[in-house]
């Protein structure tokens, strides 16, 4: 263990911090860990309703398809367009949103905006010969990408919107799946794709009192335009006379604090946990570049990002954003220490040093921008980096020197109460007409609650009965008793911070086994015993990612579970040689042919 003697090379002190990060954690970490948020059903269900399109009435549809896809945001819209590149043409995505979109379907909060770049973010830009108009693209933008996917690869003509699956059963005797939803329809389908995504279902915090409140509320993912006036572009006129309470300062509120921040009369922000806001650095599209780009250059500015955020060098930083340079910055720290620095510190301290040095930067744009200090200090997030969602942001921060705005800190301990009126904090209630919930999705809970449905295979099989225990897949993708049924997550797979990568890479494979399958008149596939419990165990007994997020020590959130560790989620880790590796090891599985751990049948 080092003394502090260690560090007179530095200009802060490390010990002083370490305690600080404990400190800061332990006085977050709670009982009830998850449990903590409130299920949005029953007399919460109406935080679901879709506030963008009048509902839609349609006769229920009973008919046979090849492919079903459920959820139409990018990891559908991949599925239905590699699938038709490959010949499969036969494709219906079922929707519960009134559009192809997914999470930028729902949600158009002020600001929305993608934080990866949108040059690697948004899929299929060759295939449709679009270049996006900015580095970082607003959500309209995106939602219209979405949709001109749908119309490029014709996936309008079958697809059924403001519709959710209620039940899906495996027929053995057909080899069919009947796929039934809300709207009445029974339709069997060959294979079944499951696009629904990771962060859809909105969680509210449970606090007590949350159902006495007399005003105005909503959840960022559905916003009420109607209530503030405006659009994602902003200008929401109708605050001007309003007093709002947004709670919760994650990756969403940054985004949309300084549009409400900007337009209401009067503005609290309820923090529980800051986030380390880092530059954004938007620009417009450069026409030059975009004319000058070639053949090819999506995938190899997708493949570079990756390989840079994942630790692998290369000759040039296409991206070179924060990402990159964070991720670039820490792995060189983490060379250095390999190769020893010179003072006899180890590998995880070198490591856990940089961290410190980036967060010191975080901290001190707070500084910089704040002009209050006793707010600037309380916008400091004291954890390590990655132990959140990373922000990029140039707005947020200074939102908080407009007089109107206001930070409510609540030392890591969250809202106290709701009353008819308003938000309570270390006994004061602040009155407002209308509180925003910012307080993320679910995480972490069990899939039939998130999806609404279980999936029953072979002989009756509930998915949530094999996998009582943790989550089972060969490749992530498919599991034993559940033939021709497709899982598109990063789970048991490879992770990107680039996730529409991950879902095109999961995209190409389904629609080369798929492929196979019809050209050899090939009636089901699913994983052998064996592959699938080797591949598990490869998942639990790996190491896990070199740039692990969220680790055991890290401040509570839903990337540790709420800082309670559940031996159940060591199954969903990703492929431990991280994302390169596993799609290189799918790219060969595939080019051999040989198609091993699957078992088919004619
Ligand atoms: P998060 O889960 O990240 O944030 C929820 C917020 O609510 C946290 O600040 C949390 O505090 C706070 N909270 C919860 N309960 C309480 C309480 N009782 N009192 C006060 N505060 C409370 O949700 P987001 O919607 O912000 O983001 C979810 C994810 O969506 C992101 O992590 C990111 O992956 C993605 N996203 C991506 C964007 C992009 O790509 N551009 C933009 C927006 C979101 P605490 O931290 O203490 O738990």
């Amino acid at each position: 263990m080092s003394t502090q003697e260690n560090y007179d090379d530095l200009d802060f002190d490390p010990v002083a911090l370490r305690e600080k990060y404990r400190l800061e954690r332990e006085k977050r970490l709670r009982e009830d860990g998850n449990e903590q948020y409130i299920e949005v059903k029953d007399d919460f269900s109406r935080y679901l309703d879709d506030p963008y399109v009048a509902p839609i009435k349609r006769d229920p549809v009973s008919d046979e398809v090849d492919v079903l896809v459920i959820g139409g945001g990018f990891g559908g819209l991949l599925a239905g367009a590699r699938l038709k590149e490959a010949g499969i043409k036969d494709v219906r995505i079922v929707e519960k949103g009134g559009d192809f979109g997914g999470t930028w379907y729902w949600n158009r909060y002020p600001g929305a905006q993608c934080d990866i770049e949108a040059y690697v973010y948004l899929p299929l830009l060759e295939e449709l010969n679009y270049v996006p108009k900015e580095k970082y693209s607003h959500a309209p933008e995106i939602l219209a990408h979405s949709s001109a996917i749908g119309k490029h690869y014709d996936l309008y003509e079958k697809a059924l919107f403001q519709t959710q699956v209620t039940n899906m059963q495996w027929d053995e005797d057909t080899a069919r799946w009947t796929v039934e939803t809300n709207k009445g329809d029974k339709v069997r389908a060959r294979f079944v794709a499951m696009a629904n995504g990771p962060l859809d279902r909105p969680k509210l915090p449970g606090i007590p009192g949350i159902d006495t409140y007399n005003g105005h509320t909503f959840h960022t993912s559905r916003w009420d335009y109607d209530y503030t006036g405006g659009s994602p572009e902003g200008g929401l006129t109708k605050l001007k006379d309003k007093r709002v309470a947004i709670i919760g300062t994650g990756a969403t509120s940054v985004q949309c604090v300084p549009h409400v921040g900007e337009m209401a009369k009067q503005l609290y922000v309820f923090q529980r946990t800051p986030s380390g806001v880092d530059v954004r650095g938007n620009s417009p599209t450069d026409e030059k570049w975009a004319a000058s780009l070639k053949p090819g250059w999506q995938k190899e500015r997708m493949e570079n990002f990756n390989a840079l955020v994942s630790g692998v060098p290369q000759a040039e930083d296409l991206v070179n954003d924060g990402w990159t340079d964070l991720i670039g910055k820490m792995l060189e720290m983490f060379r250095k220490g390999e190769a020893g620095d010179g003072t006899g510190r180890s590998l995880p301290e070198i490591v856990e040093l940089a961290n410190f040095e980036k967060m010191n930067e975080i901290r001190a744009r707070a500084e910089e921008l704040v002009n209050d200090p006793n707010t600037a200090e309380e916008l400091k997030p004291y954890y390590a980096m990655f132990c959140k969602r990373p922000c990029f942001h140039d707005d947020y921060l200074p939102t908080f020197n407009r007089p109107s705005v206001e930070l409510i800190d609540t030392n890591g301990q969250g809202v106290d109460r709701i009353t008819e009126k308003g938000v309570v904090v270390d006994g004061k209630e602040y009155e407002v007409d209308c509180i925003i919930f910012g307080t993320g999705f679910e995480v972490g809970t069990d899939y039939t609650r998130r999806a609404g449905y279980d999936i029953v295979g072979k002989q009756g099989q509930k998915l949530s009965d094999k996998w009582q225990d943790g989550m089972k897949t060969f490749h992530g993708m498919q599991s034993n008793g559940f033939p021709n049924c497709f899982l598109m997550s990063a789970q048991q797979g490879g992770f990107s911070a680039n996730y529409p990568h991950l879902l095109n890479e999961v995209a190409v494979h389904l629609a080369h086994i798929v492929s196979h399958m019809k050209a050899n008149d090939l009636t089901k596939v699913e994983a052998s015993e064996s592959a699938e419990a080797a591949w598990v165990e490869g998942i639990i007994s790996g190491e896990g990612p070199a740039m692990q997020i969220g680790g055991e020590g890290c401040t509570p959130g839903y990337y540790n579970n709420e800082g309670k560790p559940n031996p159940k989620l060591r199954y969903g880790a990703f492929y431990s040689g991280g994302s390169i590796a596993f799609w290189d090891l799918l790219e060969k599985w595939r080019e051999a042919g040989d198609f091993d751990g699957l078992e088919f049948s004619s």
